[in-house]
């Protein structure tokens, strides 16, 4: 059961505009950036502060969330609140160059940390879960998840060729094949058609491919399979983007398509296969799911795993007959090998697969938000990135597209996927354009934790490293520490964020532009010191992509 936050409904909206009460940009942009993740057009359940992912946290409870405005507006420009998952517990002298807030979430010793133990903690009122970017008050919405299945399938867009044998430049001319249609698979057929592809997406519940069309993120759908393959493969005969979903389930209808040779191109899936009470069954119905799940979970998890391993051997053979097969990081192949699909493993994981090359190249999930609460804002710095990188087309067609189809929750931000000694040039550039009263008010830039230099996690960001360091977790601690020496705003180093306690240790900044000299310089040194942990990680794990951009960027590595 999950604690009490709080008897009374609280509605919380992060105050806009260029004018402060705290008595620095730090504080005042850490305050409304703790309360724009507790926006209800923001958080999923703000009344218990549970901004998303399950339980991810912003603060501890109500009394912790009033202490922490509270000390951030009386906060001095040389003074660092500290925060104990989600609770202010000190603050103490440092000077201007320190981050306002340094907060530690959810972390356990070795030994505890499981989910009973963490738990029966949080029970008692002495921890948090503060997921990744839930706790460390740098959450943009939905807009995040779009962004990253985008750049995934531009990842994969880029590893896919022509039939005369050159590479492709997007997905135009393809058939992505996949399923699950809820809640983060949803961004699925928005990402493939604005990387200008075909999907066919499978989703046993009709009412979940209705809420996609309904919010854009999907064209059409279909219980008919002979009218959605008519569709999709007129639409990729002609290099149409398109996406049609289909009602059914995988299991039944993987094994199909690839049985009727149907010419796809890349397939991968969704469906919440970590959870197999989540998966559905072949040959049981969505009326009967939840009953028959809570009557019998080990019966039901025995089918749903035994379709999994179906499902699976289905993806295994498109890949057999030349499609760039992968999993989205589900936990599906594990499911299936437990179900009895002896080749469930065939096929890697998106992280080895597509995210790793660009993680070496400490690329990552780039962001940022306009404090004055001013779209024109956005559009303003959209235009400013682009025009820093003028020969990006993947980045040029994101911008494009968010800026045109991306509808702001809470504060108006952005997301894009930026490099080493990309970032600064777009950071000093927006501390520009507030010096210059070109913007209304200042941007914050932070990230997920789900960075290249920022996680240990070896189910996901750090599955199959080169040198076999995939549980090493030295790594996120020295990416915090090095933030925080280079003039962070806030710096937060937290567990169990994205797969769950005792599986991930990962660490997050945010750094403000304020227009002011002295923010030039701490950007300067976070945004490039930042993504390189992430060059200098992939160095020492043996990347050769990392080395180059490390020589020719000037990377200090002292054992290369
Ligand atoms: P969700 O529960 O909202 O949606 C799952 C969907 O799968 C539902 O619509 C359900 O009807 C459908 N489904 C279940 N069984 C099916 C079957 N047999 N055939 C067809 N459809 C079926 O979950 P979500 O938030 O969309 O997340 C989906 C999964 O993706 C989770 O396991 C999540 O952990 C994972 N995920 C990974 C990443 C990543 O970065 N790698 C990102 C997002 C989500």
């Amino acid at each position: 059961e999950e604690p009490r936050i709080s008897e009374e409904p609280r509605t919380v909206r992060a105050q806009r505009g260029g004018e402060r009460t705290a008595r620095s940009w730090g504080a005042e942009a850490a305050k409304r950036m703790l309360m724009n993740n507790l926006d209800p057009d923001v958080a999923e359940h703000p009344e218990d502060l549970v901004v998303y992912g399950g339980t991810g946290r912003a603060a501890r409870s109500w009394e912790a969330f009033d202490a922490i405005v509270r000390t951030l507006d009386e906060l001095e420009p040389d003074e660092t609140l500290l925060v104990q998952s989600g609770k202010p517990v000190g603050v103490f002298r440092t000077h201007e160059w320190a981050p306002r807030v340094l907060i530690a979430n959810s972390n356990l010793v070795g030994d505890w940390a499981t989910w009973p133990e963490f738990r029966r903690l949080e029970q008692l009122g002495l921890t948090m879960y503060g997921q990744m970017t839930a706790g460390s008050w740098i959450y943009i919405g939905t807009q995040g998840i779009l962004q990253g299945t985008y750049e995934t399938f531009a990842a994969v867009a880029r590893t896919l060729r022509t039939p005369g044998g050159e590479s492709r430049e997007s997905l135009a001319g393809t058939l992505t094949l996949t399923a699950g249609c809820g809640g983060m698979g949803g961004a699925q057929p928005l990402a493939v058609t604005m990387n200008e592809g075909v999907v066919l997406i499978v989703d046993v519940d009709a009412s979940r491919l209705e809420r996609r069309v309904a919010h854009g993120y999907l064209d059409e759908f279909t219980d008919d399979l002979d009218a959605a393959l008519a569709r999709v493969l007129s639409a990729k005969e002609q290099g149409i983007a398109l996406s049609v979903g289909l009602v059914g389930n995988a299991a039944e209808l993987f094994p199909e398509l690839l049985a009727r040779g149907v010419p796809v191109d890349v397939v991968t899936d969704q469906t919440s296969a970590h959870d197999p009470l989540a998966y559905l069954p072949v040959g049981v119905s969505p009326d009967e799911w939840r009953t028959l799940a809570e009557a019998d979970p080990d019966a039901f998890t025995e089918r749903a795993r035994a379709s999994m391993a179906q499902h699976v051997a289905a993806m295994v053979g498109f890949q057999d007959a030349g499609a760039a097969v992968f999993d989205y990081g589900n936990s599906l192949r594990r499911e299936a090998e437990l179900g009895g699909c002896a080749r469930a493993f065939a096929f890697p994981g998106f992280v080895p697969a597509y995210i790793r090359p660009l993680f070496a190249e400490g690329k990552g999930p780039f962001r940022w938000v306009a404090l004055s609460g001013d779209p024109a804002d956005i559009a303003a710095t959209d235009r400013a990135v682009k025009e820093l990188f003028p020969h990006d087309a993947a980045l040029h067609r994101w911008l494009d597209k968010a800026g045109a189809k991306v509808h702001f929750e809470g504060l108006p931000a952005r997301i894009c996927w930026l490099g080493y000694q990309e970032r600064h040039l777009a950071g000093l550039r927006f501390n520009e354009m507030v010096a210059s009263g070109e913007l209304a008010g200042p941007i914050v830039i932070g990230r997920d934790h789900l960075d290249a230099g920022s996680v240990a996690s070896p189910y996901r960001e750090t599955e199959a490293m080169a040198d076999g360091s995939d549980a090493i977790a030295d790594w996120p601690l020295l990416n915090a520490l090095l933030n925080t020496a280079s003039g962070a705003s806030w710096v937060s180093l937290h567990h169990g964020g994205g797969v769950g306690i005792g599986r991930s240790i990962h660490a997050g900044q945010v750094t403000v532009a304020d227009g002011s000299a002295l923010a030039a310089e701490k950007l300067a040194r976070v945004l490039v010191n930042d993504p390189g942990t992430g060059v200098m990680r992939h160095v020492d794990a043996g990347y050769d992509r990392a080395r180059e951009v490390a020589r020719e960027r000037g990377l200090k590595v002292p054992m290369p």
